[in-house]
């Protein structure tokens, strides 16, 4: 992986990149942030091999986990302000700290870009429409040099022949790691399955 030193426009961020990093490490443990920093790097190269906006790739890999070490409670009040649906309220931070988190990035870090809001909030569930942006955040946290799972290595095979084929492959995966373990599956996590897995002819 390479490392790439990023200069913010001004257009997304008030802050600097370092000023958005130095935020991150304030707000994460040790491991969740290093870990936002590899997915911040994979997205940067996905977006130059795929040709998408590099700065959007780098705030949004870097903000996509800004939510996870809230208290519930801080969801549930959002949830409930929001009127966001009730559905929301039997699920907890695996699914929250991006559906809902993404209220968080907009309200206290400023970030009104709609591409990299949608990155954040459909990163762990994915969405029907996912453009460049959230295919490549929603990719590169799932292929960061951290990770270590069996497949993690087709995984990344597969992302760097196509972005579309990599969203699929992770999706196939996620849906068959929680049938497998009788987890409760997420119902946009069922519509992300049905829109880019399925062959259809
Ligand atoms: P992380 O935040 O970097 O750890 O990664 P993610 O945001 O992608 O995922 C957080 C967790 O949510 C993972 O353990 C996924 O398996 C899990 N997850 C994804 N979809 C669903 C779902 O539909 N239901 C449940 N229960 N968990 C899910
Ligand atoms: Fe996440
Ligand atoms: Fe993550």
């Amino acid at each position: 992986m390479t490392i790439h030193k990023i200069e913010y426009s001004g257009r997304y961020t008030d802050l600097s990149h370092d000023q958005l990093v130095q935020k991150l490490k304030e707000t994460l443990t040790t491991s969740r942030f290093e870990h936002v920093l590899r997915v911040e790097q994979t997205a940067v190269d996905l977006a130059q091999q795929y040709g998408a906006n590099i700065e959007k790739a780098s705030i949004a890999g870097l903000v996509h986990d800004y939510a996870k070490q809230r208290p519930d409670d801080d969801f549930i009040a959002v949830i409930k302000q929001y009127r966001l649906p009730s559905e929301l309220l039997n699920y907890g931070n695996a699914i929250w700290h991006g559906v809902v988190g993404w209220i968080f990035v907009k309200n206290e870090l400023g970030i009104d870009d709609l591409d990299i809001l949608h990155a954040v909030q459909y990163h762990t569930v994915g969405h029907q429409y996912m453009n460049q942006l959230a295919q490549i955040i929603y990719m590169a946290d799932y292929i960061e040099p951290g990770r270590d799972f069996p497949g993690v290595t087709e995984a990344r095979e597969i992302t760097h022949q196509s972005l579309a084929e990599g969203v699929a492959y992770q999706t196939q995966q996620t849906l068959k790691y929680l049938v497998e373990n009788r987890k409760p599956v997420y119902p946009q996590t069922i519509v992300t399955y049905n829109a880019w897995v399925p062959k259809r002819n």
